[in-house]
């Protein structure tokens, strides 16, 4: 399937209309402010982020996620139905049959939705571990049923953007290293014409980025550069990396998922528009395990509290750049000859893997992606095989810590509070009743409560990042 050119705009009304739109959205969401209860009025960055990411507190992990979507989406809401018409609008004067069509035209693959949901089957059996020990570690602050959705406000993340004020610490080194990896992007393709100057589709130049942060963090790369002591040893240093890795990146797949399945449905006219916000927290619990934490009224319409979703942004491209990461790793690991576990390849000084990286990202987006993969990995297609195998000793580490899939179970209605104490499972099932008395503006008291505060600081669970941005 070829990429088709876009030739016709709306016409001037639609289209001055559209910009109008696009850029109220874009006010609201970067001048809003959180007015906690007897506290100033706070901006999403530092302070909100701040609080999200280190507080314990539920009742004001509540308070703020809950302004956040009052002062945001909520706002942005009558903008946003607007959008979806317009974009809609635009598809079809470019003979898409919706916005959706127009933006999966990017990846020039026939049946790009199945693709991306199967390849999203492939990985949740390592999603769910994950899942089950975040739960159970949050387990340890909040009183969280062992078998159900997590809350979302308790994951350490409001959905920021990272604007970035460098400080010396590992989550900014990691940040410099990824935007290194575009910078060399840009100049593997700068001698191409302007309209090719663009990664091979929306994924490669992330997954380059992530690619290059990544291999910054490996505890054999840190020994190499002098930023770790001793050369790494042990099982456990492996499996602490290989855990900051997976929550920096497997937690983030159903999250990216999510956000463009739910559009596409939208504008697919597949939901109803008094359904929308239902339709987006049937997804949520679905693919990734969480429910709001307080009930959703008729007012609310929650994806735009996301920065992607009210500016246009489409979020499939960081869905795929995870899977092509790991891919891209496996590839050069190959070419520099790396022996061991996949986890453990340390590319630095390999000119074997530059030499492969570089014939990759030279062709920019002058080739069709497959050919570009090809290059890159030696196969064409997107494959989830190489992530597996990447995080497979932290696999067989959480089952042997008594994580297992127990199959899907049934949570009970939200009111009934926590079961099975202490008993830990995978998996959260999918109690529509739990869930309705959420969106369907019950009102019904929140069945997680904070337990007493404890001092102990699980730093690990503030890098479950959401949305891991730039
Ligand atoms: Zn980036």
């Amino acid at each position: 399937m070829m990429r088709k050119a876009f030739q016709m705009e709306l016409n001037e009304e639609d289209g001055k209309n559209l910009s109008q739109i696009l850029s109220n959205m874009s006010t609201i969401y970067s001048t809003a402010q959180v007015c906690l209860q007897g506290q100033q009025c706070m901006e999403l960055d530092p302070e909100l982020t701040n609080i999200m990411a280190n507080s314990r507190n539920y009742s004001q992990l509540v308070e703020v996620w809950e302004g956040w979507r009052k002062n945001v989406s909520r706002k942005i809401k009558p903008y946003y139905l607007q959008y979806l018409e317009l974009m809609n609008e635009k598809a079809k004067l470019n003979d898409f049959s919706d916005a959706g069509q127009m933006w999966r035209n990017e990846y020039e693959t026939e049946g790009f939705q199945e693709a991306m949901e199967g390849l999203y089957r492939e990985i949740r059996p390592i999603y769910k571990l994950v899942h089950a020990y975040v739960r159970k570690r949050l387990r340890e602050h909040y009183q969280i049923d062992p078998r159900g959705a997590l809350p979302v406000c308790v994951l350490g993340d409001i959905w920021g953007r990272i604007k970035m004020c460098t400080q010396v610490t590992m989550d900014d080194l990691q940040v410099a290293h990824h935007e290194l990896g575009h910078v060399q992007y840009f100049m593997q393709y700068a001698h191409l014409p302007l309209t090719y100057r663009d990664g091979a589709n929306g994924g490669f130049h992330e997954a380059i980025g992530e690619l290059v942060g990544a291999m910054m963090e490996t505890p054999q790369h840190l020994n190499k550069v002098g930023l770790l002591p001793h050369p790494p040893s042990g099982p456990e240093m492996g499996v602490n990396h290989l855990m900051m890795a997976a929550l920096q990146t497997v937690t983030t797949l159903p999250f990216h998922l999510v956000h463009d399945l739910w559009r596409w449905r939208v504008w697919r006219g597949e939901v109803e528009e008094d359904k929308y916000n239902e339709e987006f927290w049937k997804l949520m619990l679905e693919y990734a395990g969480v429910e709001p934490p307080v009930p959703r009224t008729d007012k609310d319409l929650d994806p735009p509290a996301l920065f992607h979703v009210a500016n246009n942004y489409d979020m499939i491209r960081y869905f795929t750049r995870t899977i092509l990461q790991f891919q891209i790793l496996e590839g050069l690991c190959r070419a520099a000859g790396h022996e061991g576990p996949l986890h453990t390849c340390d590319l630095h000084g390999s000119e074997e893997a530059g030499k492969v990286l570089a014939s990759g990202l030279a062709l920019g987006s002058s080739k069709p992606w497959p050919e570009v993969l090809k290059i890159l990995t030696g196969s064409s297609n997107m494959s989830t095989r190489p992530l597996r195998q990447f995080f497979a000793p932290l696999e067989e580490w959480l089952k042997d810590k008594g994580l297992r899939d127990t199959g899907p179970r049934d949570t009970g209605p939200r009111d009934s509070g926590p079961r099975d104490n202490g008993q830990e499972g995978v998996g959260w099932g999918k109690d529509w009743r739990r869930l309705n008395d959420l969106i369907n503006y019950g009102g019904v008291a929140s069945a997680v409560t904070t337990t007493t505060a404890t001092t102990t600081t699980i730093t690990i669970l503030l890098l479950f990042l959401l949305i891991v941005s730039t």
